[in-house]
């Protein structure tokens, strides 16, 4: 949690006087619950790897600090109060309602005392598109139009923002870049789990009798990982090392789903990007 006040604090994005503010991080830290996986260190994670990533490609694209704010807070708080059940049984959908908790959360503790009043409605619009594109329904749109974005020169609003959102998605999507990586896809069928146990099986987004763990992360991290990270190393080339990262993470699930190697043996073999960049 100091870390995350730091970083807001060290890009003076957070006011030095707002002690309203201060309890802002710990409120968010409450908010999210116990999951197996939709929990606060995947928020965490989230949050770091945005940041990490954009301080990457700064130089291509260079951020206000209204809309660095807007980010780094859109990534802390994506999944806020998430309840642990996919969006197939909520009543709305759930990005909605972390938009709406982490904006009444924000005015609570006066967390935009730095901007304006007048920039404070940019805030809450970016920072609600940003929530609302980690909804896998729009990745492979996003996707898309990321592919269509020729040149990252004299870029519009609208490029920046979609550049954006393949910033918080690429570190939503990013636990195949740390040594946790299995661990994290693990932590998802858990999550499933539970929610079969709590509404029925019939509920699932997934059928676990015929769930086969490693085709299904080779499918998902080929088809769907991989292709948001290619589109972003195109705009954005120093960014190649994740997709390249990827891509041998790709070939190793190939293998073992072929042979049936547990994926556990396999993390050496994987380099921890992120992890060397912090240091
Ligand atoms: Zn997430």
């Amino acid at each position: 949690m100091i870390m995350i006040w730091t970083i807001f604090k060290e890009l003076n994005l957070i006011d030095n006087n707002n002690i309203i503010g201060l309890m802002f991080i710990p409120e968010v830290y409450k908010l999210y619950h116990n999951n197996p996986y939709n929990n606060f260190k995947h928020a965490f994670v989230v949050f770091r790897n945005s940041y990490l990533i954009y301080r990457k490609i700064k130089h291509q694209i260079e951020l206000t600090k209204l809309e660095l704010f807007s980010l780094l807070i859109a990534a802390l708080c994506h999944d806020i109060d998430h309840p642990g059940i996919t969006n197939k049984n909520a009543k709305k959908i759930l990005e909605e309602h972390h938009v709406s908790v982490v904006i009444s959360l924000m005015s609570k503790h006066n967390i935009m005392d730095r901007f304006d009043d007048i920039k404070r409605p940019e805030i809450i619009q970016i920072i609600s598109d940003l929530i609302l594109s980690t909804n896998m329904q729009y990745h492979n749109d996003i996707v898309t139009k990321l592919s269509n974005i020729k040149k990252f020169n004299n870029i519009s609003d609208r490029d920046k923002l979609l550049a954006m959102k393949g910033i918080i998605k690429m570190a939503d999507l990013s636990n195949e870049l740390s040594e946790e990586a299995d661990l994290w896809s693990y932590a998802i069928i858990d999550e499933f789990k539970k929610e079969a146990v709590e509404f029925g099986p019939d509920t699932m987004s997934i059928d676990l009798t015929k769930y086969n763990h490693m085709k299904s992360q080779s499918w998902f991290v080929s088809n769907i990982v991989l292709r948001l990270y290619v589109e972003m190393s195109i705009l954005f080339p120093l960014l190649c090392d994740f997709r390249n990262a990827i891509e041998r993470r790709v070939s190793i699930y190939s293998t073992a789903s072929e042979s049936s190697i547990n994926s556990v043996n396999l993390l050496e073999s994987t380099n921890n990007i992120f992890n060397s960049m912090n240091k």
